[in-house]
């Protein structure tokens, strides 16, 4: 029986098993990687890849957010299968952003591992949650994996989100919720939206993501700032979705006459989208997060029900510490 190794490159891992080896979410010249989706962290070294896995939505998204793409790009939808000599691989919703993927791959000689990248275990406005699959081994993020981080329900937080906005724009004044550009930007349109809201974004990055969105399935209409429609929305009142308060600001004094800009600078309220506002005073704003809380780290591993895990990014060594008490054995990779 081979044994499998992981190393870490940059912020993803390489796997070794046998005599095959794959880069995940980097890249190694001349091996396959396995991206997960389209986030910055996860895009490391890819170009030196001598082919690349992942959705349409991912490539779309990589693409939308400037980048070119110069390696061989192979698509795999969810519930797709690939293989290359000696492993299975099978692409996961991972619901986490557009066309996010874990991987769970099957070796020839038996053994399972599940690769979560990022991933969130609850439905969302424009994302469905990611479902666990049983493996050997898991390779689980670990984003949140303290017990501090638990997050209110979706619902909860939604329904703040909407009654904040409704009494900002009713005090005349403007919501500008922050959130990253491909993720929580577009599920925030999609609640503002469905609130009754009309919603303008504050970055163009936002947009063309949007863009991405509404290719794969979803009904978002994010008025860009440069648009006569936007300087009328401002006016009348409306939310405001910004990945960039400064930008949002700059992008404001850009395009729209100097009077407007003035009215409206004068007129905005920030609100931050983010797990990390949880317990933190300092930022105004609501825990909406694309990563799943402690609970739901815990959850799924439990159902993956892994003989061994391995944990990465932020609170990797404390997760591991948790998953160690429940019986697992776990490790953290650093
Ligand atoms: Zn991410």
């Amino acid at each position: 029986m081979s044994t499998l190794k992981l190393r870490k490159q940059s912020d993803g891992f390489i796997l070794d098993y046998g005599h095959v080896r794959l880069a995940l979410d980097t890249g190694v010249r001349g091996e396959t990687t396995l991206l997960t989706h389209a986030h910055a962290d996860h895009l490391k070294g890819i170009e030196n890849a001598h082919r690349v896995i992942a959705t349409q939505a991912t490539r779309e998204a990589l693409l939308a957010r400037g980048h070119k793409l110069r390696t061989r790009f192979e698509t795999l939808e969810h519930n797709e299968r690939t293989g290359q000599l000696g492993v299975v691989i099978t692409s996961l919703n991972a619901g986490h952003v557009v066309g996010s993927s874990m991987y769970h791959l099957e070796f020839d000689e038996g053994l399972s591992v599940l690769y979560t990248g990022d991933f969130n275990v609850v439905d969302s406005m424009v994302h469905f949650a990611a479902e666990p699959k049983a493996a050997d081994v898991l390779i689980t993020e670990a984003t949140y994996g303290t017990p501090q981080w638990v997050f209110p329900k979706r619902q909860e937080i939604y329904h703040q989100i909407l009654t904040t906005t409704e009494e900002t724009i009713e005090a005349g004044r403007i919501p500008v919720f922050q959130a990253y550009s491909l993720g929580k930007a577009q599920e925030a349109i999609a609640l503002l939206q469905w609130g009754g809201f009309n919603v303008v974004s504050g970055n163009h990055m936002i947009n063309e993501v949007c863009k991405v969105y509404n290719r794969h399935g979803s009904d978002l209409r994010a008025s860009s700032l440069r648009s006569e429609k936007a300087r009328t929305q401002l006016k009348a009142g409306c939310a405001v979705v910004s990945s960039s308060f400064h930008h949002t600001r700059k992008n404001i004094r850009a395009h729209l006459d100097s009077r407007t800009a003035s009215d409206v600078l004068g007129r905005l309220e920030h609100f931050v989208l983010s797990g990390w506002t949880l317990g933190d005073s300092s930022r105004t704003g609501f825990p909406l997060s694309a990563h799943s809380d402690f609970w739901g780290l815990l959850k799924f591993a439990k159902k993956v029900s892994p003989r061994v895990i391995y944990c990465f990014t932020g609170n990797a060594a404390e997760f591991s510490g948790h998953l160690s008490k429940e019986g697992f054995s776990a490790v953290p990779l650093e």
